[in-house]
């Protein structure tokens, strides 16, 4: 069933009463905003020729015509929703689209239609030759959050409003963010098929990567993910919390700063947004459904309508993935049942738009046999988030036997809870000796199949559908709100994404402190930190063995280590230096610290992960001019200071700054 247009986007009428209530805003909106271009038009026209008012309000204009299919339209990437002027050649042309697009009730006199859509339809219409233009006033305000907004059960945003967030960031920290686009839902990929509870085309799955574009890779990867299980209500809503915790604190927390520089943080807010979409239909988004699975409904005419918490249609996505699926009891066969895993491995388009992107992004580092370990050096982190046992959960799911890499993969989930070391407090373990056999689940699949460090957090909550404020609050069972309990854990989990099981035999730098914060040129800061293995069933633990600190270039892109000072005789070492600034340039610098045990691990040092903090340094103190400065300068950057650079008193006048180097 192709469209003429091949445009597979949601193309029906919208009738649930959350849809319903959007549509009128929109038909409403866009009434007034077409009638005011309408009314607008004739002014411009009389100034600007036969160009259209559209065309002539918007900046980029010639975009729209020049756009062929390739590259992004700016003002395309601006608005979630589109108000397009879609030009046709002749009136069989005009009916096609009307009818195709369902075309709003505005004159088609003036040689084209006019279609209300995202920007995915705007680039398959251009990209099949068709002059569109973008009726820019009227896009933002249809893509205006304030006219958007309708969140539902308390404050929970519905997909769209979830998809906006995304568009938001994207818009709002360019270099920081792109928006990935890693497949269709399964209503998506199949137009026409999914009618309950009113008819609608599914969704894009979108991810959203964050990394500092400007600084080169590879970098380790860092994936979570929320909402395989719809219902799972709360955990979108960290996943987002995670992402606005990245982006907004990218300039103030330094720890923020350089896991957005050298990391490939993944998150998706939305694994099974068709699942989403049945969710907030329950009651009109007030008495949600707790409608588990995905929207593929094939072979589910007998099941309960409306969903019931344990009767449903469609397929359970965390039984689905391609690693020991329908092994060994631990889904059903049945397609109403909570756990059906479908038909074979991987059918549902959810896990393999998940498998078949992280497959690119990690390398198969385990061998194929049940009991082969991944190497201690294996990078790359999985968590799948889930509500609401609460618990950390490990490989693996279909035997009882421990995964290979049990000892590592056990103690970063000890850090995980560990309220001492930051963690969420929750019990932990694998998923068959706390929950029960699970079979094609998400972790066993990141593990077994590529070796990731994987995990599994069931959030607090006590119920799928926790009041909206126990998000952010205290309540639900949560002493401090479901994200504030779960930050530490995230940020622990992005931290050692390089190497999670050699960093799990390391300890923590905490409290990492320059002081003063700010310095002028040449004048020293001092640096301290507490080196930390003495959290809570830490089974590496051991004594302190050195400290080191790097500064603006971290270990792995080259960086000079320069060694700290303190008693290594104990667990818990204080540790200190002072960092000589009279090569540092002036702006901000970042300062890594990371400390490691006394006993190696298979060769390796046992380095934990890196914490780290801004030190800025000023223009410091006007030097008294000398006539003239004789410059030396160097074809070569000054390489960063080593340890036994000798702090100058006096810091030297320089001409010109110097270019810094940048890492490999
Ligand atoms: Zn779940």
């Amino acid at each position: 069933m192709k469209n003429n247009y091949l445009y597979t986007g949601n193309t029906t009428k919208k009738s649930s009463a959350r849809a319903r209530f959007v549509f009128r805003v929109f038909g409403v909106v866009a009434a007034v905003t077409l009638a005011g271009v309408a009314l607008a038009g004739p002014k411009h026209l009389s100034v600007r020729s036969s160009k259209p008012q559209i065309v002539a309000e918007n900046t980029d204009a010639s975009n729209n015509h020049a756009h062929a299919g390739s590259g992004k339209d700016p003002i395309a990437e601006k608005y979630n929703t589109l108000v397009m002027r879609v030009y046709f050649r002749d009136r069989a042309e005009r009916d096609r689209l009307a009818q195709e697009f369902s075309a709003e009730e505005v004159p088609t006199t003036g040689g084209y239609v006019t279609i209300i859509r995202d920007r995915d339809l705007y680039y398959s219409l251009t990209a099949h030759g068709l002059r569109v233009e973008i009726d820019e006033n009227s896009s933002r305000n249809l893509s205006d959050p304030q006219i958007m907004r309708e969140t539902f059960y308390g404050g929970y945003k519905s997909v769209e409003e979830i998809y906006a967030f995304l568009d938001e960031k994207a818009a709002q920290f360019p270099d920081l963010v792109e928006k990935v686009d890693i497949g269709d839902s399964w209503c998506k990929a199949n137009p026409g098929a999914c009618v309950l509870p009113s008819p609608w085309n599914g969704y894009d799955l979108w991810v959203l990567h964050i990394t500092n574009r400007n600084i080169p890779g590879p970098k380790p990867v860092f994936w979570a993910d929320g909402d395989i299980h719809a219902r799972e209500i709360a955990t979108p809503e960290v996943v987002m919390r995670m992402i606005d915790y990245l982006l907004n604190n990218y300039d103030t927390d330094a720890d923020v700063h350089w896991l957005v520089d050298y990391h490939d943080i993944w998150l998706m807010p939305e694994v099974n947004p068709d699942g989403h979409h049945i969710v907030e239909a329950g009651g009109g988004g007030n008495s949600p459904y707790y409608y588990r699975k995905n929207g593929n409904n094939l072979g589910g005419d007998g099941c309960s309508w409306p969903p019931s918490a344990f009767d449903h249609f469609g397929v359970d996505n965390n039984r689905n993935f391609p690693f020991q699926w329908g092994c060994c009891g631990g889904s059903s066969d049945f397609v109403c049942e909570q756990t059906y895993r479908g038909v074979s491995a991987g059918s549902e388009p959810e896990d393999m738009a998940i498998v078949n992107k992280i497959r690119t992004l990690v390398p198969d580092q385990r061998g194929p046999s049940d009991t082969d370990p991944a190497p201690i050096t294996a990078t790359g982190v999985y968590q799948n988030i889930h509500t609401v046992v609460p618990v950390n959960l490990f490989s693996w799911g279909w035997t009882t036997t421990q995964m290979p890499n049990f000892a590592e993969t056990r103690n970063i989930a000890a850090h995980m809870s560990a309220p001492n070391a930051g963690g969420n407090g929750y019990p932990y373990g694998s998923i068959i000796e706390q929950l029960y056999p699970v079979d094609g689940g998400s972790i066993d699949w990141a593990y077994g199949e590529l070796g990731m460090a994987a995990f599994s957090t069931e959030l607090s909550g006590q119920d799928f559908l926790p009041p909206y404020s126990c998000i952010d609050n205290p309540g639900c069972g949560s002493s401090q709100g479901i994200w504030p309990e779960n930050r530490g854990m995230l940020l622990y989990l992005a931290k050692i994404a390089r190497t999670p099981y050699l960093t799990s035999h390391g300890p923590d730098a905490n409290t990492v402190v320059t002081n003063p914060a700010s310095v002028p040129q040449g004048v020293p800061s001092q640096l301290t930190a507490s080196i930390n293995f003495a959290w809570s069933n830490n089974a590496f633990s051991q004594n302190v063995g050195a400290a080191e600190y790097y500064i603006d270039t971290p270990p792995w892109a080259g960086g000079t280590a320069i060694p700290m000072n303190g008693s290594f005789n104990s667990p818990t070492v204080a540790v200190d230096a002072t960092i000589n600034t009279a090569s540092l340039s002036v702006g901000r610098h970042v300062i890594f610290v990371q400390g490691r045990g006394v006993s190696d691990f298979q060769g390796f040092q046992t380095w934990g992960p890196i914490s780290a903090a801004f030190l800025d340094v000023t223009g410091g103190p006007t030097p008294t001019p000398s006539v003239t400065p004789t410059p030396t300068p160097s074809a070569t950057p000054t390489p960063t200071p080593t340890a036994t650079a000798t702090p100058r008193v006096t810091p030297r006048p320089r001409p010109t700054p110097r270019v810094r180097p940048t890492p490999p």
